[in-house]
C-alpha cells in the first residue's frame, strides 16, 4: 500500500510515465524503484556510523537475500564518527538578520553559548589564499563562489575545494570560524552540508555552510563596507571511532573461474535529506541492473554488487572493500554515484586489446541515446581503491547532472525528486552494459 501511494505521489510532476507506469509484475522492472523507495521510507537519513547506517546495512541485507542475490553479507569496519548538534547563525550587525546554516562533516563545535565575531568576506577561495596570514585572527571568515549548474557535473571539482580546504585554510590564518557559500547551483533556502578536513598540524575549527540566498545576502552588506559582525552556534563535533560496514552480495556467473564484475554504489547519506538521489538512487540502479542482466540466462561472470558505507565522510567503504577484497581478481568496476537522471554519455578505461569489447558496449547503448566520450573512465569513491589496486577496467555511464546540485547533501535530497522514467532509464543502460561485459569470456582489463 505504501508501494502504491509512494508511486503516484510520485506520478504526479512528470509527463514521461511510461516507462515505470507499464512495467510488468514479475520482470524486474520496479526492483529499483522499490528498492529506492522502501530505503527513503523505511530507514530514511542514514549518517556514515550512525544507528541509522547500521539501520540500512540490515535493511539491504534482508532485501538482498529476498532478491536472490547470493552470499549476501555485512563488512563490518570503522571509521572516525562525527555527529550533527544544534546549529544556527544571525548576522548581528550592521543589520540583524537570521541565516540558514549547516555544519559540515568534521567541523568542530563552537564554545558552549556559541561565538559572535567580526565576519570577514572573500569573494573566493583564491581571495582566501591572498589574506596574510593571521590576519584572520579571532574573526570569522566568510567564503562566496557561485557554482553553476552543467551536465557532467564537473564544477564540483574546483568549487567543492572552498568546503574540501576552505575551512583548513581559514584555521592557517587564525579564524575562530568559517561559513561558506553552499556548494550548491539552486537558490533555495537549504544550505548543502559535506564533508570537510583538517590536516595533521591543523587545529579544526567550526565550519558551516549558508544557503545561496543568504551568501546573496552577506556580499551585499559586506559591498556596503560597512563590519558585518556574525553569532554562531554550530554544535556538531567529532567523536570516538563508530561502527561501520559494506553490504556485498552476489550474483554467481557460471563460470566462478573468471574474475567478477563489480557494480558499486554507497548506502550511507548525509543526514538532512533521505539520501534518495545521493544515493539510493545509484543502489537502487545497480542492483536491479545486475538481476535483469540474468534474465534469459546466468551470464559467463559473476556480477558482484557493492553497497558501501561511509562514503560521504571520506570514501572509508572503498577502502575498506579493496582491503577486505584485494587478493581476489576483479575484472571490472562501475559505479552509479550521481543521482538518477537520465545517462547521456559513456566512457570507458580498457586495455587496448579490449577496444573491440568497448565498440559492443558503446554500439548497445546508443539506441538508448548515450554518446561515447574518449576521456578516461575513473569509477568512482566506492570503487576507485580497487580499481587502483588492481588496475582494473572501467566504465562511466554518466548522468544528468544539471540539476544535481540543486539536491545534493541538501534537506530535498528526497524521493519525490527522482523521475522513475529517468530511473529506468538507467536501469536499461546499466543492463545492457552488464549483460555484454558478464559475458564476455576473453581477459578484461584496464589500461596499463
Ligand atoms: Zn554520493
Amino acid at each position: 500500500m505504501l508501494k502504491t501511494l509512494a508511486r503516484v505521489a510520485v506520478a504526479a510532476p512528470f509527463a514521461f510515465l511510461s516507462a515505470h507506469a507499464l512495467a510488468a509484475p514479475g520482470e524486474g522492472r520496479d526492483v529499483a524503484w522499490d528498492i529506492l523507495a522502501d530505503l527513503t521510507t523505511e530507514v530514511g537519513p542514514r549518517l556514515a556510523g550512525s544507528e541509522r547506517e547500521a539501520a540500512a546495512r540490515d535493511w539491504a541485507v534482508a532485501r538482498l537475500k529476498a532478491l536472490g542475490f547470493a552470499n549476501v553479507r555485512s563488512e563490518p569496519f570503522t571509521i572516525p564518527g562525527w555527529i550533527r548538534g544544534a546549529e544556527t547563525a544571525q548576522l548581528t550587525a550592521p543589520y540583524p538578520q537570521p541565516l540558514h546554516i549547516t555544519a559540515l562533516g568534521n567541523s568542530v563545535a563552537t564554545p558552549a553559548g556559541g561565538l559572535t565575531a567580526e565576519l570577514v568576506y572573500f569573494a573566493s577561495l583564491d581571495a582566501l589564499k591572498a589574506a596574510p596570514d593571521a590576519s584572520l585572527k579571532g574573526k570569522v571568515a566568510f567564503v562566496d563562489h557561485a557554482m553553476r549548474a552543467n551536465q557532467d557535473g564537473s564544477g564540483y571539482g574546483p568549487f567543492g575545494q572552498v568546503r574540501r580546504a576552505g575551512p583548513a585554510l581559514a584555521s592557517r590564518k587564525g579564524a575562530v570560524a568559517i561559513v561558506i557559500r553552499s556548494v550548491g547551483t539552486d537558490s533555495n533556502r537549504d544550505p548543502h552540508t559535506g564533508v570537510t578536513g583538517f590536516p595533521e598540524g591543523v587545529a579544526p575549527i567550526p565550519a558551516g555552510a549558508v544557503s545561496a540566498p543568504d551568501a546573496a545576502l552577506i556580499a551585499r552588506i559586506a559591498a556596503t563596507g560597512k563590519p558585518v559582525r556574525i553569532a554562531l552556534v554550530l554544535e556538531g563535533h567529532p567523536v570516538g571511532p563508530l561502527p561501520s560496514g559494506n553490504v556485498v552480495a552476489d550474483l554467481p556467473g557460471r563460470d566462478p573461474k573468471l574474475p567478477p564484475i563489480l557494480v558499486g554504489c554507497h548506502l550511507d547519506s548525509w543526514d538532512l535529506g533521505t539520501g534518495a538521489i545521493d544515493d539510493a538512487a545509484g543502489c537502487a540502479i545497480v542492483a536491479a541492473a545486475a538481476l535483469r542482466a540474468q534474465q534469459g540466462g546466468k551470464p559467463l561472470r559473476t556480477i558482484r554488487v557493492l553497497w558501501a558505507g561511509s562514503e560521504e565522510n571520506g570514501g572509508f567503504g572503498g577502502v575498506a572493500y579493496a582491503k577486505a577484497h584485494g587478493a581476489e581478481p576483479h575484472a571490472l568496476a562501475m559505479e552509479s554515484d550521481f543521482g538518477a537522471d537520465r545517462v547521456w554519455r559513456l566512457k570507458f578505461a580498457f586495455a587496448n586489446g579490449n577496444q573491440p569489447l568497448a565498440d559492443r558496449i558503446a554500439a548497445a547503448l546508443l539506441p538508448l541515446g548515450i554518446v561515447r566520450n574518449d576521456e578516461r573512465a575513473n569509477g568512482g569513491t566506492d570503487v576507485a581503491p580497487i580499481i587502483t589496486a588492481q588496475k582494473l577496467a572501467v566504465i562511466d555511464l554518466e548522468q544528468d547532472g544539471t540539476r544535481y546540485f540543486d539536491l545534493h547533501h541538501t534537506p530535498d535530497d528526497t524521493l519525490d525528486k527522482v523521475d522513475p522514467a529517468q530511473l529506468e532509464q538507467n536501469v536499461a543502460a546499466w543492463t545492457a552494459v552488464l549483460k555484454i561485459v558478464a559475458d564476455e569470456a576473453g581477459p578484461i582489463s584496464g589500461p596499463n
